[in-house]
């Protein structure tokens, strides 16, 4: 049966560097949707830990400061900065994308009271559908109702040399082995944690990426929405 609502929730995981967020974005464009980088929420919340010196080691510490923590996002398709991440008000979106923020988000994400805060917000952005989210968890944890769950892989060559061109593009220049090792790390420390570990969920569908452009990603999921008969471009409407 296909699903009744008219927008749907479409759920996208991946490990680090697949492309998730720039297929994401590309996918809400197209549908007129919402977007949420769940990453972007675990690194705002190691970005504040890191600022406050609270230890990721100190778990309660870090689930305090992620429920006093004010982190919303803003997607518009049309500025040049598509998905925009605020801090406690402040904007924080190339701030979060540093390695240092990057070498410690696994081990606070591995946090399993922060996670508890972290998904309870995440469902919020669920209600009445029309959204494209994205992260490790979504179709596992997150939405595991979603109407297009979808698993990205690619090969870790391909995500270094993707993650790299991203971070050139936001004026950071690793070199490509410094990535590759983060990228394996964090990989690793994401999918063997206990708490909601990477996993693709049984009823999701796996997307190899590694011969495929960010376009040709976008339109297999859209696709997806298609064959569910919704998921179109609302008709303008003026208000
Ligand atoms: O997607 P991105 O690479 O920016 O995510 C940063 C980190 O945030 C991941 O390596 C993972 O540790 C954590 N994360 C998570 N659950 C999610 C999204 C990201 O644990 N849903």
């Amino acid at each position: 049966m296909p699903s009744s609502k008219d927008r749907l929730v479409v759920a996208i995981d991946g490990p680090a560097g697949v492309g998730k967020s720039t297929v994401a974005q590309m996918v809400a464009a197209e549908l007129g949707y919402a977007c949420i980088d769940t990453g972007a929420m675990y690194r705002a919340i190691t970005f504040k830990a890191l600022e406050k010196k609270v230890s990721a080691e100190d778990d309660a510490a870090v689930a305090s400061l992620a429920r006093e923590a004010h982190v919303e996002q803003e997607y518009n398709p049309t500025s040049q900065v598509k998905l925009r991440t605020f801090l406690d008000g402040r904007e924080v979106t190339r701030e979060i994308r540093s390695r240092r923020v990057s070498s410690y988000v696994s081990r606070v994400s591995a946090i399993p009271a922060l996670r508890v805060e972290m998904v309870k917000l995440q469902r919020r952005f669920l209600g009445g559908g029309g959204i494209v989210i994205e992260g490790r968890d979504m179709g596992t944890v997150v939405a595991p109702d979603a109407d297009v769950k979808v698993f990205l892989a690619a090969s870790v060559t391909e995500r270094t040399r993707r993650r790299h061109g991203d971070l050139v593009e936001a004026g950071y220049n690793i070199p490509l082995e410094t990535l590759r090792n983060e990228i394996t790390r964090r990989d690793h420390a994401d999918s063997t944690r206990t708490e909601s570990p990477l996993a693709m969920a049984r009823d999701a569908v796996l997307i190899d990426t590694t011969t495929m452009s960010a376009q040709q990603v976008a339109a297999e999921i859209i696709k997806l929405c298609r064959k569910k008969g919704r998921g179109r471009k609302p008709a303008s409407r003026r208000l």
